[in-house]
This record gives C-alpha cells, structure tokens and sequence, in this order.
C-alpha cells in the first residue's frame, strides 16, 4: 500500500527539514514542492524573461525540463540537466518566486506534476515505490487532499524568522534576523493571495513547532501517522 504525507507550512516553519527526515525514516520519496515553485523561476530568469509577463511566464514553465529527485537521503532538482539545487535558494530567488508561483498557470502546470509523482507516476531518481511526503503550501487543500495524512505544520513569527535567519546567515543575532524580516512577511503576504496556509483545513493536524527542535518535530509528525 502507497502512503501519502501533505505537509504544508509557511516559511521558517521548518517543514522542509521535516518532510525530508520523516521521508527518510519511513522509507518514502520526498517531494519539494517550494523548489519546483524556485525552479520554475530560475529558468524564467535564466531565459532573460519579465516576471511582470504573466502570458511570457506561463507559456515557458508549461514547457520546462524539470525533474525532481526525490530521494530523500539526496534531494535535488535539475532543470534542463542542470542541477540547480543551490542556485534556487538564492536570496534573489526567494524575492521573486511568489510572482512566479501566484501565476495561476504556472500553479496549474506544477500542481499537475507534482500530482503526477505522488501517484509515483514521475518519481526521480528514487524508487521508494512505498509512497511519498510533499510538503508546501497547498498539498493538504488542493494538490492531495485525499492524503493518508495531512498536517500543518505552523511556528511563531519571533521562531520562523530566527530559524530562516540560520538557514541563510547562519546565525539568528538580531541583525540577522532583520535582515531575514522584510524578505519572509512580504513573501508570506504575496503567498497568501493564492493559497491558504496559516489556517489548518477540515481534517488537517495542526503542529507547532515553536518550542520543538527537529527531533520532536519529527515525532510529532510520526505520532500523527501513526494514529
Ligand atoms: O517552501 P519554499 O519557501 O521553498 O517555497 C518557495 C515559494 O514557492 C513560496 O514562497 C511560494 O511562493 C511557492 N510555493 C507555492 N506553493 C507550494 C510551495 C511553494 O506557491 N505548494
């Protein structure tokens, strides 16, 4: 049997860390679904295309060479054989994704992708073949809302931005965290107008992981499915 784990979250939440160390321990593939959304605008940038181009914008990603390597002990994606795993994380990425990512063409496109390897249909590089954990913004509301298990996973403001302010400066000092602030609130707010993630849907789990290092956010997560 195919189990399926929607894990949806803003920014800092730490589903990302989540998702991939629950995918490890129960032997399932991890789909990113923020890097095909990350991906989708390096190659619109790559291609000398306006992000203001809403048609432009539509019409590239619904051709892009994407794959995604879903194993969780190695991650990655590549776009035209090129691996862009760090290039996607680029502080300049991560300014321009929501135009990207709230083209609702481009929703359409990846959403039907990323669809597609939950079914295990386009599965990476990976072949687990026991099911998947996508994590996101949307996998437990419109990408998979039939998941085995579906979980918000949700953290204070003050914890988001001194988690994002590790992952990117490597330290959460108050410069660093106000460096982060601007970048996160005004991503979270452009986000917003297209998918709904700070509020848990019927039958979705919510978890905060204010308090919670890694390790018990993880079995939280693994108390939910095994419920
Ligand atoms: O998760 P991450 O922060 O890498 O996501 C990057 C961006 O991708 C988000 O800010 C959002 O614009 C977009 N995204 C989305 N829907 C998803 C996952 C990510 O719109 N399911």
């Amino acid at each position: 049997m195919s189990l399926t784990i929607a894990i949806d979250g803003p920014s800092g939440s730490g589903k990302s860390s989540v998702s991939r160390e629950v995918a490890r321990r129960l032997g399932l593939a991890y789909l990113d679904t923020g890097a095909m959304y990350r991906a989708a605008t390096w190659w619109c940038v790559r291609n000398g295309m306006d992000l203001d181009d809403q048609p432009g914008v539509a019409g590239l990603v619904e051709h892009i060479p994407l794959v995604m390597v879903t194993d969780p002990q190695a991650p990655t994606v590549h776009v035209d054989g090129v691996d862009v795993a760090d290039a996607i994380r680029d502080s300049a990425i991560s300014t321009a994704v929501s135009a990207v990512a709230t083209n609702l063409v481009v929703r359409a496109e990846l959403q039907a992708r990323q669809r597609a390897v939950i079914a295990g249909e386009a599965v990476g590089g990976f072949s687990g073949g026991q099911g998947v954990v996508a994590e996101g913004r949307d996998i437990t509301t419109v990408v998979a809302p039939d998941a085995d298990v579906r979980i918000l996973l949700v953290a204070s403001e003050d914890a988001r931005l001194a988690r994002r302010a590790r992952d990117v400066h490597g330290t959460d000092d108050a410069a660093s965290v106000d460096a982060t602030r601007d970048q996160v609130l005004r991503r979270d707010a452009d986000d917003s107008t297209v998918s709904q993630f700070h509020v848990a849907a019927d039958g979705v789990v919510t978890i905060d992981s204010s308090d919670l290092d890694l390790e018990q956010t993880v079995q939280a997560v693994l108390s939910v499915v095994q419920r």
